[in-house]
């Protein structure tokens, strides 16, 4: 295609393309301008040897081709913005900086070890398991109170009773708690009692809870759907930093793959390029994303090699009689010598 118009305008404000097909009429192209100005954006026409393309100018967001898709005499639309603009390095040049009162994720300094039960079960289990986690050097205390489980058979996590106890677990041992929230109507609750709320993979694409959690004034940690595209990953993200929220660390858990012997694919590739293409910081979560304790440690420190500003690790008192996850879960003792092992690798890796 031979380019012979002037597009002139501001970085990443151009935000669409439109290319006619070759015998598009005048009255086409004057119909794809007057959509387009509908929509109360700028055409740019772009007359070429072979036929014209249409600049669309005027929007610093993403466009909403549909209308203009169905056209008659358009040939394709080219989007030069991003769906996920906000959370674009493009848009956004400088990485972004989480603080969970007080632990800052993305710094560039420390890892952030988030670590503690799948479900909180018990008043001793959930203070049993901040104390390891603290003494150990975990920066954040994880457990779900709202447990979103493939089965309704299955422990449904003790609701109001666990985020209090989480609270107090919290509070106890000085550290910053992290839980699900699984409704927009628990969402009062989980923000009362935690420093940092959760979207699991399941609840990735619920896109009315992403709204009303870009809301809060809490910062957020967006697991990974387990069938999500790095695309729709950034999407989600963008409806809570569209909603003002820009407190958001996402987390890779690993994706549904044909693979069975693990319990998901930890698909570790996303990290460099998450941080290739987003300013907000990534974590990696190996125990769900392998579903095995022994795989946990060395993920770990896999996922630190290539980038990761944090991990989340299951850590349970007694694995064993854990209600939930116990397979994927390391105990204290475990936990507490993957950190040992791991600290080497964190000097290194700041060197
Ligand atoms: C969890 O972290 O408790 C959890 C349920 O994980 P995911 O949403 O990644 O499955
Ligand atoms: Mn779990």
């Amino acid at each position: 295609m031979h380019w012979s118009g002037n597009l002139e305008c501001d970085e990443g404000d151009q935000t669409m393309l439109i290319v006619m097909t070759h015998d598009a009429t005048d009255s086409q192209i004057d119909a794809v301008e007057a959509a387009v100005q509908a929509m109360g954006l700028r055409a740019e026409p772009i007359p070429g040897s072979l036929r014209t393309a249409i600049g669309v100018l005027g929007n610093q967001g993403y466009v909403d081709d549909t209308t203009i898709r169905e056209l008659p005499g358009v040939r394709e639309v080219i989007h030069v913005s991003k769906p996920y603009k906000l959370v674009s390095r493009d848009f956004h040049p400088e990485s972004t900086i989480v603080d969970v009162a007080g632990v800052k994720i993305g710094d560039g300094e420390h890892p952030v070890m988030m670590a503690g039960p799948c479900s909180i079960e018990s008043e001793d289990q959930i203070f049993a398991a901040a104390e390891q986690v603290k003494a150990a050097g975990a920066g954040i205390l994880r457990g779900g109170a709202f447990k979103p489980r493939t089965g309704p058979h299955s422990f449904q996590g003790l609701g109001l009773e666990g985020l209090e106890l989480l609270r107090r677990a919290g509070a106890a041992s000085g550290l910053p708690v992290v839980t699900e929230v699984m409704r927009i109507d628990q969402l009062d609750d989980v923000c009362r009692c935690a420093d940092m709320v959760q979207i699991g993979a399941r609840n990735m694409q619920n896109f009315d809870l992403l709204k009303e959690v870009g809301r809060i004034a809490k910062p957020v940690l967006l697991k990974r759907g387990m069938s999500a595209t790095i695309e729709e990953f950034l999407s989600a993200a963008e409806y809570l930093l569209s909603e003002g929220n820009g407190q958001v660390v996402l987390c890779e858990r690993g994706i549904r793959t044909f693979e069975k012997a693990t319990r998901n694919t930890l698909d570790l590739s996303v990290v460099p390029l998450i941080r290739e293409m987003s300013h907000l910081p990534i974590i990696v979560d190996p125990s769900h994303a392998t579903g095995k304790r022994s795989l946990v440690p060395v993920m770990s420190r896999a996922a630190l090699v290539a980038g990761a500003h944090g991990i989340m690790v299951e850590v349970h008192p007694d694995p064993d009689k854990a209600l939930c996850d116990g397979a994927q879960s390391l105990s204290g003792d475990d936990f507490n010598k993957f950190m040992n092992e791991t600290n080497h690798l964190i000097d290194f890796l700041k060197n």
